[in-house]
Parts: structure tokens; sequence; C-alpha cells
């Protein structure tokens, strides 16, 4: 037999049946914050404009200058796959005139993402975030909310080892005059820059704070603070947030050198670590920050904003390195009800039983495949199941139903209209 060639592209990967319990778990979690933060899920198109992100996030950055999938349409149009979430956000925020809405507008979102990454643990071409968005509002308690909401979403899902790293980044009134302090610095440095970086110099040298490269972090070490140059508005604004913090008993610590890769942001950034017990960070969960210029730079009204996106692969890498450590997954919840048939009147019969008991919102599992009683009793004995509802060829055509206590081994006979009611019953004493 020939081999089978296909597989996936590189850094795009299927989510199977197993990994969709954790999502289901984290989109729960996610659901749940936002409803309590009463922020309202906005779903955009995965296929954008490019310019929507070339303007936004700009063209020097990697998700735009080397990472972006675009192509032309038929018609011509330049898109792209979407690399992020909030310039979209925004975009519709602007389109559908959002400002006439009471503001904020607090908007949250979850789907698929693309950047054409080079392959490396924790990076992927086709990855999952979810973010939240709250735009038309420069009140520094929105920067604290978004970070306590972002917290919040970790604490749940119950990671233990998570620190906030926090900075400000300033704006255009503070921003240029720092950044010629520190261009000044990292050209005295120039020939101890990777050379990414020694290009990054002319174009954007904020951007070299943000580099991973080793040489450029120990430049990095000596390199002046934005946060002794900010303006007095960027200072107050920062001040408050962290005093929100503070009020908030988060557990954040001063990052000077924090600066996030994209063009839209203002003031306020941050992001979230995982730490694990040895001291060695897992990378960047949720990462985010205010983004006062973006509107603007998209071409629309002036408007403030802020928010968070968070990686769902990452995290979900480490929820499975933490259930691997803790000795293997717990089961997830599961019926506790078997139904098992025999004979082809009794398949027909037990097959319209299964209906009522959905219905009854009464979760029960079949085999309906299997016509062996005995490899159906295995099955139930696999999954664990408390009771056996037995429909063989006589309990079809009398009518009736046997019940086997998996547990005891004890056996009842009950009437066919009586069983939903009578299980219903005895899932409420079990509880
Ligand atoms: P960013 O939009 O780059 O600030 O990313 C926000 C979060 O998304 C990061 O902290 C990561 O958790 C996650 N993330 C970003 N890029 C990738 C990627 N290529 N693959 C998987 N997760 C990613």
């Amino acid at each position: 037999m020939s081999k089978f060639k296909y597989q996936n592209l590189t850094g795009m990967h299927d989510i199977l049946p197993t990994d969709q319990v954790f999502f289901k778990k984290i989109n729960k979690v996610l659901e749940g914050v936002s409803h309590y933060y009463s922020f309202d899920k906005i779903e955009t198109p995965i296929v954008e404009f490019a310019e929507v992100f070339s303007k936004a996030v700009g063209t020097d950055t990697d998700i735009v200058g080397k990472e972006m999938y675009t192509f032309r349409t038929k018609g011509q149009d330049l898109v792209c796959l979407r690399p992020e979430g909030t310039a979209p956000v925004m975009r519709s925020y602007l389109e559908h005139g959002m400002h006439n809405l009471p503001q904020p507008v607090k908007l949250w979102y979850v789907g698929p993402f693309f950047r054409y990454e080079r392959p490396q643990a924790g990076r992927y071409r086709q990855f999952h975030q979810f973010g939240f968005e709250a735009v038309g509002d420069k009140n520094p308690s929105i920067d604290s909310q978004i970070i306590q909401m972002s917290y919040d979403v970790l604490k749940e899902l119950g990671f233990k080892n998570i620190t906030i790293e926090v900075n400000s980044i300033g704006d255009s009134e503070c921003r240029p005059y720092f950044k010629k302090i520190l261009t000044s610095y990292l050209k005295s440095k120039k020939s101890s820059l990777c050379s990414d970086c020694q290009r990054r110099l002319k174009e954007n040298p904020l951007r070299i704070l943000d580099c991973k490269e080793e040489k450029c972090q120990r430049v990095k070490a000596g390199a002046p603070q934005i946060i002794d140059h900010l303006c007095e508005a960027c200072h107050a604004h920062f001040k408050q947030v962290l005093e929100f913090l503070d009020e908030l008993e988060l557990p954040y610590t001063l990052n000077p050198y924090l600066v996030r890769g994209l063009d839209y942001y203002t003031k306020t950034v941050f992001e979230i670590i995982e730490t694990s017990e040895t001291g060695t960070s897992l990378g960047t969960l949720i990462g985010g920050g205010r983004y006062d210029n973006l509107a603007k730079m998209l071409g629309g009204r002036d408007t403030p904003g802020c928010g968070s996106a968070g990686g769902i692969e990452r995290i979900i890498e480490v929820m499975k390195a933490k259930e691997e450590k803790a000795g293997g997954s717990k089961k997830p919840e599961e019926a506790k009800i078997f139904l098992a048939q025999l004979g082809q009147m009794a398949k027909m019969k037990s097959m319209k039983l299964f209906e009522e008991f959905r219905t009854a919102k009464i979760p029960v599992a079949e085999s309906f495949s299997k016509d062996s009683l005995k490899s159906q009793l295995r099955a139930a004995d696999k999954m664990g199941a408390k009771w056996v509802l037995i429909f063989g060829q006589k309990e079809a055509l009398e009518n009736f139903i046997t019940l086997r206590n998996m547990e005891t081994g004890t056996k009842k006979e009950i009437t066919l209209d009586k069983v939903v009611e009578e299980m219903k019953e005895k899932l409420k004493n079990n509880k």
C-alpha cells in the first residue's frame, strides 16, 4: 500500500478531540470573566485588508514586515489573514460608529490568527488568541481592569506561578524625546547589537529593547529607561495604574524595558508570564496595553482604548505540563448511565429511549453499533458507568428495561414509561 503523503503545513496543527477539552475549559472561563465584567463578544473576519495591519501595527514590525500571510484576491484587493485582533476590533468600532454607544465599548473575542513565524516551541503559524478590548475611555482604571481580567483568566484556569510585568512607553508627546536619548546610547553600542537591531537603530530603536538576542539583552541592561523620561500626563497616568494594581493586590513587577512590539501602543504595556517551580519562564501567556493612537492611525476619529491578548496554545501547553506533573489528567465529567441493547427490535427501541434521555437532559452513553452484550458491558465498565440499562429481546417485547447497578451487582426491572423519571431520581440522589 502506498504511504499517505499529506500532512499539516509547518506550524499548523489539528485540534484533536483530546485537545478540545482544554479549548472548552478555556472558553468557559473566558465566557464567565467577560460576562462578569460586561464585555460583549465580537467576531471579525479572518481576512482583512492588509492595510488595517500595516497602518496600525506598523510595517517595521516582525508581525507585518515578515510574518503576514498577504495575497491579492481575484478582484486585486491586497488582503491578509489576520495576524492579531486589536486592529480589526478598532476597524469594526470605527466602521460601525460605536462611538455613539455608551463608552467604553467593551468587547472580547477568540479565534484563529496567522503569522509566518520561524518554527519553534510555543510559536505556531496558525494559533488561537482571545482578547479583551475596552474602546473609548482613557481612564487608568480601564488599564488595571484589563490587567485584572487577564490575570483572572489564568487564575481560574488554576495557574499559580504567574507574574505581571508592567511599563509605560509614553505617548507622542514624550516618546520622540526618549527615542533620541535611547538612540544616542545605542549608537555608542552599535557593534554589540545583532544585525536586525543595527537596522532597527534607524527605523525604530525602541524595538531593540524587545529583542530576545542575548547580545542585545546585554546592551539593553545599561540602556536609559523611558520611565525616567515620561511627560507629566503619562507619568500621572502610569502612577494611577500602579495605584489601582496595588489596591487590587495584583502581583506585578516593573519592567522598565518592556516595550511590546507593535506601533499602536501608548502609555501602559504589560505581559503576564508563567514561571515554573524551577523559576524558568515558559514564555508570555498574555500581553497587552493602551492604544490611544490606533484609531487615528486607521484614519478614524481620535479614540482611546486598552486591551490584551492571550495565546491559547501556550496556555494549553502549560496546563498539560501541570497535569502531567500531577500524575495524568482527571477524567472529565462523563455519563454515569450506559444503555445496552440486544437484538434488532431492542436496538430500535433503545435508540428512541436514548432520544428521550437527551430531551430530559440526562447524559447517557451507548454503543449502538455493537451487537454483543458482553462487549457493551465491557465498554460500560471501562467508562466507569454506575448503572447499565439493559434492553434485551424479552424487555423489548414486554416494554420494560433491566437496570443493573455496576457497583453492587443488583438488578431491577423498570417499566419503559417510568425509566427516564426513575433514572433522573437516581442521579439526583447520587450527587
Ligand atoms: P502578541 O499578539 O504577539 O502580543 O501575542 C499575545 C499572545 O499570543 C502571546 O503572549 C502568546 O501567548 C500568543 N502568541 C503570539 N504569537 C504566537 C504564535 N506564533 N504561536 C502561538 N502563540 C502565539
